[in-house]
């Protein structure tokens, strides 16, 4: 059995998070076109008869401003170094930036590192070798892949060059349990990815979503969550004109979440401020965040 632990790393919006529910085919990681709104590091887990490969979806490489910041590029850049492949992602439509030049300084060590040229939809054939040239020298890439997670192009392709790298070891993780503990936190991320749709641009960086309880039961699942934000501002907007808006995100979330069952759902959704909450650490803790 070919297993191990594979790490996805890239600027944000390179398409990340859209690899990883294709190869998934579940959705699993947060998409939004807003930037930097994958906090966690994710492990998303495929399983096949041959191999268990274990995903980390690593958060934007950004500048930090919080805290949070702070601990997400220190977690992303620890996670490299445990790795058994790093896929680094660029955007083929979009040209060479600093911020992959600060990337490749810090990959720069790493011997397995497997370059993917994303949205290759987007350009034209002539321009994918263009760009396989201009990255070939940058790096020792054991091997450049050109992907489109929306056209599926090359995506199977990956999963069978992935296994290459990893070494025969058991599986990590059972196949059952895996759903299990990724439970809580996928609702979350539902209920989040919807506030986010919903809200203007100043929500995103201030909201955490957290599960109070699941009860799943034969033909229903009640779920209580809380949508936390930082000031009291931002919870007035999350409720909105009489309790409007939180009762869109709480329809919206409700029917991916009866998705995800295929069951009918109760959701229970309420707001907490918690002041700062990005710079109190034992907050961060409290939701799961590593220091
Ligand atoms: P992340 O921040 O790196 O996780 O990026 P996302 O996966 O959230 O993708 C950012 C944006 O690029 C989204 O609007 C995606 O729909 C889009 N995107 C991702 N992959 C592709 C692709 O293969 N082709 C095209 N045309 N768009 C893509």
């Amino acid at each position: 059995m070919k297993c191990g632990f594979v790490s996805i790393i890239g600027r944000p919006n390179v398409g990340k998070s859209t690899l990883l529910n294709n190869i998934l085919e579940r959705k699993l990681a947060i998409t939004s076109n807003k930037p930097q709104t994958t906090r966690n590091t994710i492990q998303g887990i495929y399983n096949d008869d041959e191999s268990q490969i274990i995903f980390i979806d690593t958060p934007g490489i950004h500048k930090p401003k919080h805290k949070l910041g702070n601990v997400l590029n220190k977690q992303a850049f620890i996670m490299m170094e445990d790795v058994d492949l790093i896929l680094f992602l660029v955007d083929a439509s979009e040209t060479l930036g600093p911020g992959d030049k600060f990337i490749l300084e810090k990959l720069k060590d790493h011997k397995n590192v497997i370059l993917l040229l994303t949205k290759i939809d987007k350009i034209k054939n002539d321009q994918i070798l263009l760009k396989i040239d201009e990255y070939k020298d940058l790096h020792d890439f054991k091997e450049i892949i050109p992907i489109s997670s929306v056209k599926n192009r090359n995506v199977n392709e990956l999963i069978q060059t992935i296994k290459k790298y990893l070494n025969e070891n058991p599986k990590y993780y059972d196949d059952e349990l895996v759903t299990t503990l990724k439970e809580e936190f996928l609702i979350s991320e539902y209920i989040r990815e919807n506030v986010l749709a919903l809200t203007s641009e100043e929500v995103p960086h201030a909201v955490t979503v957290m599960i109070e309880k699941i009860k799943n039961e034969a033909n229903m699942v009640s779920v209580y969550a809380a949508v936390v934000v930082d000031r009291d501002s931002l919870k007035k907007i999350i409720i909105g004109k009489q309790g409007s808006m939180l009762k869109n995100i709480g329809s919206n979330s409700r029917k991916v979440i009866e998705e995800y069952y295929g069951k009918k759902v109760y959701l229970e959704l309420f707001v907490k401020t918690i002041k700062n909450w990005r710079d109190k650490e034992h907050h961060l803790n409290d939701m799961g965040f590593k220091l």
